[in-house]
């Protein structure tokens, strides 16, 4: 897999021109100028991270936050921004040094942080560690968001599911191709 960072109007591949995601991209790449939007035409998924901020006009996108991006524990959302808002694309952003990487090299600052910054019991901060890292840790954040994009189009047969990267150095999109 390849990123493609978009720097101009000509690296957008043709088939992502005319959509959302070929918008999203102008925004956030090629500081295009703002449209005024009634409904929204995409829903983003993308982590929590404080580091990442997309710019996007009001009404443009649904967006779901959490961790590495990983939409699995959210799909009653999905659904909704689907069935209610209408989206008929998803674009799911990756982005470099991300937490969920490598999640359980984490598990004592974690635990410390806990006990420290929230008044927790050791005991109770490592099994709240261990039941929850499993499910949120990633290997590798490109091959993951790739996956989860095929995962969620097997799982909306009619919805066109996108994956992007977010490099924190410059705040630019790349696909992932
Ligand atoms: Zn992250």
């Amino acid at each position: 897999m390849e990123l493609l960072k978009i720097l101009s109007e000509k690296d957008i591949p043709e088939i992502y021109k005319n959509t959302p995601v070929g918008e999203l991209v102008r925004y956030q790449n090629l500081k295009k100028e703002f449209e005024t939007y009634q409904n929204a035409q995409i829903l983003v998924g993308m982590c929590m991270d404080n580091r990442n901020q997309l710019i996007l006009p009001g009404n443009f996108a649904y967006i779901i936050r959490t961790g590495g991006a990983n939409l699995r524990y959210s799909e009653f959302k999905i659904s909704y921004a689907i069935a209610i808002g209408g989206v008929k694309h998803i674009a799911l952003i990756a982005h470099n040094n991300c937490g969920m990487v490598n999640l359980m090299s984490k598990k004592e600052k974690f635990i410390e942080g806990l006990c420290q910054n929230a008044g927790w019991e050791r005991e109770r901060a490592e099994e709240h560690f261990m039941n929850y890292a499993p499910m949120f840790e990633i290997d590798n954040e490109i091959e993951f968001t790739v996956e989860e994009s095929r995962r969620l189009e097997k799982k909306y047969p009619l919805i066109k599911v996108t994956p992007l990267y977010y490099s924190l150095d410059d705040n630019m999109l790349s696909f992932i191709i």
